[in-house]
Parts: structure tokens; C-alpha cells; sequence
């Protein structure tokens, strides 16, 4: 016997294998090579004693032999494909003689294989592997089936229902009966550390609970690779050892995550925890609750929560990069958009100009009319800029009452033009409040490739020499450092 061959194979019902076998030398022949094989094995006597252990033990495979004193084996084999049995075991009988008429009928009460005695050892482990083989693609099918039954519940309940929280409800439910999970729920992640619960099968009620992502880097994980998570042994996972002082009560407990994305975009995850020894999650459930995950997707995006959130997000980014007054960009705006429009200049071998605008005499205008005035002032002059310029063009505030703009793709030429436009433009407008007054605005203007620009500080500084130029020039004028 070569058992390093055979590695011995463990746990598992499918390596029990049950012999029905009236002598006891067959018996003991017959357990001596299954149980070399790493099998792990029991015998009867009689078909009684053998129907028993079946009915508690449950064995893959039976080995039935065919002549008994007493019940045969072919009426046992009957009585053993009418039990109403978790799974489905292989049964192969084993007859003494080579009766053809037996051994076909034998197969047509539910025998699946046949051996016949003396039989040889490697005859009868090749029939029980291949048993064990048709065994394996049964289960796989019926794991198939019972999946395509959990997605079309699914697609079925998303259909009826047009009620976001519903048919979030409804997946997580679905997906905790396919998985035996003992938590499932899907989680809105927003940028930052937070999460929320929109829906959680344990607790139908649980609703836009706010969870504190710091404390689940299993779903920090997901969200940040956008690929799904799957931890075998949550207490022991390296991932998971920040929080480890949390996971109390969760030994033996696997977990999986699947991020929820549509167009690269990360909204939530569909999050389970299911307890499992050893192998922790099949490949098969993975990739059906990512499936399941991706149609969540419509759902959250038309939850309440969603929305609300999303333009929570929006008025934040806008308060960051805009100035109030105005509404232009900012002055930390206008630089990282200056340093991104930079490089690109720079790699793609383009052209890129910077236009600075600072009002004439304004002081004036505010201790005449006052600073109220003053601001409706700045306003309407910011939104004539803001129309007077390209769509591509970027105009920011740069200070108190100067205005920088980014034109990517002009030349130093373009954008003097565009800076004589604009200072005739907002020379000629009549503002309200301001009764004899008019304002001019100096310019001045920098590009790309130019002789000292390096980089786009250097841009900056040459428009603002070009700024200081139209000034002394008597300002209401467009200069740049080269003329
Ligand atoms: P110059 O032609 O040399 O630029 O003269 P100026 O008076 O425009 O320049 P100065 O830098 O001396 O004064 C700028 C003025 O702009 C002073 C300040 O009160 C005013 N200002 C800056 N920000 C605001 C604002 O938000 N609202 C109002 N109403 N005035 C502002
Ligand atoms: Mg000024
Ligand atoms: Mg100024």
C-alpha cells in the first residue's frame, strides 16, 4: 500500500462510506482498503442494521451486497432510494456471480455501479472515486440551481417593488438564506469614515444607521480596492488586527464584502459575515453576491439617504474650492488647477496663459458709495468676466479685488486679446449703484512656453510683473514682460 499516494482525507461526509455485507472476512477486506484510502468507514450486518446507520450518519457512498440471508440487497437498495435523505448517496452493489439479470436489476432500483466479487483493489477504489467524482458535479448543480433560484427572487422582487429600502431589504434577505449568513447587510459608504446601513436582513427595521468605518477595515478595504473581500477567519486576519479587541464573539466567523460600483464609482458594499470552519466562503457564493451586489446598485442610488448625502458632499466641495462673495474659484483652487494645467502643458508640449485683472482705483469706489456698493460691484464684474471667457477658460478671485484666469491652449497673443476683451468688457458696463463712476480694470498677462517660466509659480509671478507694469503705465491697460 503506497499511503503517501493516498493522502489521507478528513472531515467531510463525503468520505463515509457505509458497507451492507452479511460475511464478515468481505467486511474486513473491504474496510482494510477503503479505510488505507483515507475513507472513513462503517459496516452492517443485515439491510435493517444499514438503513439505520444511514438514517443518522449519512454516508456518500453504500457498498450493498447483493445476496443476504433475509433481505437482499436489491430490495434494500429499493427501500434506501425511498428515504428521504439530505443528499443523495452512490450506491454500488457487489455481486458474487456474474448474473447479468441481477446486476440489471439491481441498476434499475436505483444502483448506481456494480462490482463483482473477487474483485480487485484498484477496480473497486476507481468505482468509489468516480462516484465520489458524479457525486461532486450533483452538488455543483444543485448548487447552481439553488443559486439561479436566489438571483431570480431577486430580479423578481426588484421588479415589484420600486421602493429603494424594499428591495434592499429584499436582497439582503435572499442573500442570507442562499449564504446561511448570520449577518448580511448593504452599507452606503461615504468618502471619508463614514458608512451607513440602508438595509440589514437580521433587523428588518435597521435603517441609515451610521457605522464608523475606522472600526470596519474589512469594508475600507473593498471600498479602497474596489474588489471584493473575503476574510476566512475575521479574529485571526491580519486586516482586521486594529480592531481586533472588537471582534469578540466572532471566532470561527468569516466575512465577505463586495463592493458595490458602477462606472469605476464605489457606492456601498453588500456585507456578510457567516460562520465557517476552515475554508470560509466558495467561490460560487462570491460570485453570485457579486452579482447580487451590482444590482444593488440602482437601489441605493435612488435611496433617500443617497441624495441627501450627495448634495451634503456637493455644497461641502463647493464651499471649499469657491469664494462666497462671488461664487468664482478660490485662491487655493486657481493653484491646484494652475499646477495641474502646468504639467499637462508641459507633457503634452501645449500652450497655457494666465491673465491677472486687478480693479483701478477701488478704494475710491468704496469710500464713495461704501463697502455694500462695493460688493455688488465685485459681483457683477466677476460674472461679466465669467461670461466674457471661454468655457474651458478657469477664473478665480484671486484677492480682494484682483482676478486671476487659467486659459489652457492659448498662446501669449490669445490671451492678450482675451485680457483686452475683458478690460473693455468691464469698462463698458454701467453698474448698479454707482452713479458717475465707471470701472477700469489694469491687466497682465503671462504664458507658457515664455523665457523664465519653469514651472507655474514662475507663471504667476510674470503676470503679476505684467499687473505691476499696466499700473505704472497709467493703469486701464493689458502689458505683458516681454513687450
Ligand atoms: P489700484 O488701482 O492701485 O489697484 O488702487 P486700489 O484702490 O484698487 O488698490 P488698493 O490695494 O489700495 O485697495 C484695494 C481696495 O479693495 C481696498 C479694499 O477695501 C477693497 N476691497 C478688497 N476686497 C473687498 C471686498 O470684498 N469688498 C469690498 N467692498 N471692497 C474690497
Ligand atoms: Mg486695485
Ligand atoms: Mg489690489
Amino acid at each position: 500500500m503506497h499511503m503517501d499516494a493516498h493522502p489521507i482525507m478528513t472531515g467531510g461526509r463525503e468520505n463515509r462510506i457505509l458497507i451492507i455485507e452479511d460475511a464478515r472476512t468481505e467486511t474486513e477486506v473491504f474496510e482494510g482498503i477503503l479505510r488505507a484510502h483515507g475513507y472513513e468507514v462503517r459496516s452492517a450486518k443485515n439491510g435493517r442494521a444499514g438503513i439505520g446507520i444511514i438514517g443518522e450518519w449519512v454516508p456518500s457512498l453504500i457498498l450493498l451486497d447483493i445476496v443476504m440471508p433475509g433481505q437482499d440487497g436489491i430490495s434494500v437498495c429499493k427501500e434506501i432510494r425511498g428515504m428521504t435523505l439530505g443528499h443523495r448517496p452512490s450506491i454500488i452493489m457487489v455481486s458474487s456471480r456474474q448474473d447479468k439479470k441481477v446486476i440489471v436489476d439491481a441498476l434499475s432500483k436505483g444502483a448506481d455501479d456494480f462490482i463483482v466479487k473477487p474483485f480487485n483493489e484498484d477496480e473497486l477504489i476507481a468505482r468509489v472515486k468516480a462516484q465520489q467524482r458524479i457525486n461532486g458535479f450533483y452538488k455543483e448543480i444543485e448548487e447552481d440551481k439553488k443559486n439561479l433560484e436566489t438571483l431570480l427572487a431577486i430580479t423578481l422582487a426588484m421588479s415589484a417593488t420600486l421602493n429603494p429600502p424594499e428591495v434592499l431589504r429584499t436582497i439582503v434577505a435572499k442573500v442570507a438564506a442562499a449564504t446561511g449568513a448570520a449577518r448580511c447587510s448593504i452599507v452606503l459608504v461615504v468618502p471619508g469614515h463614514e458608512g451607513y446601513v440602508l438595509a440589514s436582513h437580521e433587523d428588518a427595521s435597521v435603517r441609515e444607521l451610521r457605522l464608523d468605518l475606522d472600526k470596519y477595515p474589512e469594508i475600507r478595504r473593498a471600498y479602497e480596492t474596489k474588489t471584493p473581500v473575503a476574510i476566512n477567519d475575521m479574529v485571526n486576519d491580519p486586516l482586521m488586527a486594529p480592531v481586533k479587541g472588537n471582534l469578540r464573539g466572532l471566532e470561527e466567523m468569516s466575512a465577505l464584502i463586495l463592493p458595490i460600483v458602477f462606472n469605476d464609482e464605489v457606492l456601498g458594499t453588500l456585507f456578510l459575515r457567516a460562520r465557517r470552519k476552515e475554508k470560509g466562503f466558495a467561490q460560487k457564493e462570491i460570485d453570485i453576491c457579486r452579482i447580487v451586489a451590482n444590482s444593488a446598485f440602482h437601489a441605493i442610488r435612488n435611496a433617500r439617504l443617497f441624495d441627501r448625502l450627495m448634495q451634503e458632499r456637493d455644497t461641502l466641495q463647493e464651499i471649499a474650492i469657491k469664494d462666497q462673495l462671488t461664487s468664482l474659484y478660490n485662491h487655493n483652487f486657481f493653484y491646484t488647477r494652475l499646477e495641474e494645467e502646468f504639467d499637462r502643458a508641459v507633457r503634452y508640449d501645449t500652450l497655457l496663459s494666465v491673465i491677472m485683472m486687478d480693479i483701478d482705483n477701488f478704494k475710491n469706489i468704496n469710500d464713495t458709495y461704501g463697502h455694500r456698493t462695493g460688493d455688488v460691484v465685485l459681483r457683477e464684474l466677476s460674472e461679466m468676466i465669467k461670461r466674457g471667457v471661454r468655457k474651458t477658460d478657469i477664473v478665480a478671485r484671486y484677492g480682494g479685488e484682483e482676478f486671476a484666469v487659467i486659459l489652457p491652449h492659448t498662446s501669449l497673443a490669445g490671451a492678450m486679446e482675451e485680457g483686452e476683451r475683458l478690460r473693455e468688457l468691464v469698462g463698458s458696463h454701467a453698474y448698479a449703484g454707482l452713479v458717475n463712476d465707471s470701472i477700469t480694470i489694469s491687466v497682465g498677462v503671462a504664458a507658457y512656453p515664455q523665457k523664465g517660466v519653469m514651472n507655474s509659480g514662475d507663471l504667476v509671478n510674470h503676470a503679476d510683473d505684467a499687473l505691476y507694469k499696466a499700473k505704472w503705465g497709467g493703469k486701464n491697460c493689458v502689458r505683458n514682460t516681454e513687450g
